[in-house]
């Protein structure tokens, strides 16, 4: 459980208590970027909730432990501990609410699922170059310095290389087999 200010301009304070220790992170948004800085006061288990006041140095957070008062003075984006207890009369208490998670704690607040995009239709592939490598896909290519390969659409050259029948040699453009007489298509 955390506790959550919203201090003005953007900025925001989580508190927490963990073990004996109080993190504080200050959070921060101006257009276009984020600030977050996050710091450990070691406080002792809390007794109380923690009370955020803003005085005119700017605001105070107050933790009662187990091991009495601490105070934290915040101011733009760093705090620091207090040893001496502020004056904090004339302070104007701020209200605080609960939240699940401060961003100490989760590293990064969840982000709310965005629905599946539609699946885009495969665009077409380039080819892939490496030194004089060159590998295209559909039909699959593959070509190295002068040496290619295909597959896929494009039989292998050599099948028309060789009669099916006896296995002769045979010249790519033969019609029949010169051995045998079997019909080359
Ligand atoms: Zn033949």
């Amino acid at each position: 459980m955390a506790y959550l200010c919203n201090l003005g301009n953007g900025q925001q304070v989580f508190v927490y208590n963990q073990d004996n220790q109080t993190i504080v992170t200050l959070s921060g948004t101006r257009p276009g970027q984020q600030q977050q800085s996050s710091n450990g006061f070691s406080t002792g288990k809390w007794t109380a909730l923690p009370i955020l006041y803003r005085n005119d140095g700017g605001f105070i957070l107050r933790i009662e432990s187990d091991r009495g008062p601490h105070y934290v003075q915040l101011q733009g984006t760093s705090m620091s501990a207090i040893g001496t207890p502020p004056n904090l009369e004339t302070a104007e208490v701020l209200p605080m609410q609960t939240v699940e998670n401060s961003p100490g704690e989760t590293m990064e607040p969840m982000k709310p699922m965005k629905p599946m995009e539609p699946l885009k239709p495969m665009e077409p592939l380039k080819p892939m170059k490496m030194g004089d490598m060159e590998m295209r896909m559909n039909p699959m290519e593959m070509r190295m310095g002068n040496m290619s390969m295909s597959m896929g659409e494009n039989p292998p050259s050599y099948r028309q290389n060789f009669c099916p029948q006896c296995g002769a040699p045979v010249k790519e453009n033969d019609r029949f087999c010169a051995n045998c007489g079997h019909g080359l298509s």
